[in-house]
């Protein structure tokens, strides 16, 4: 395997805003009067960032490995999806060297959890909180994200060698 040479992956994930669901993104709950529907808990930016970590390792996807039909992964907390996808990439001798995290919904406000979600995607993704960002958006009244009716979480993966 040409393992020497950086490796770029890109993930995207949607989901439905729903009032009164629980609201987690980035791994880090947030008190909001809507949060994700899904399957898992929701957590789009952890979805989207699987997503581009294995995309880059040149694995299956999120959907593929974890799927929405099977019942052991309903309501799951998606920090496990990330220790799945670490135990894969590990297992390839590959590591993850940087992640940049879009994130655009109008709830909840993210600027004041921007910190906390660096820090739990670096421990979760096994990298350096300084090599992670996470940059807010709202959906400027445009379309389902700017009505507020769901997120989206758009991630890009650096990979090398270990
Ligand atoms: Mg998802």
């Amino acid at each position: 395997m040409m393992n020497d040479l950086p490796r770029i992956g890109l993930g995207i994930d949607v989901h439905r805003l729903q009032p009164g669901r629980p609201c987690t993104l980035g791994g880090i709950a947030f008190d909001c009067e809507v949060g994700p529907i899904g399957h898992s808990d929701g957590d789009a930016v952890l979805h989207a960032a699987c997503d581009a970590v294995l995309g880059a390792a040149g694995l299956d996807d999120i959907g593929t490995l974890f799927s929405d039909d099977d019942p052991m992964h309903e309501g799951r907390d998606s920090a496990e999806f990330c220790r799945e996808t670490m135990r894969l990439v590990n297992d390839r001798k590959l590591r993850v060297c940087s992640l940049d995290v879009v994130i655009e919904t109008e709830l909840p406000k993210l600027k004041p959890r921007r910190q906390a979600m660096r820090e739990r995607l670096a421990e979760l993704f096994e990298l350096p909180a300084d090599r992670v960002n996470v940059k807010g958006k709202t959906g400027e009244k445009v379309d389902a994200v700017g009505r507020g009716e769901a997120c989206r979480a758009t991630v890009v993966a650096l990979l090398a060698g270990r």
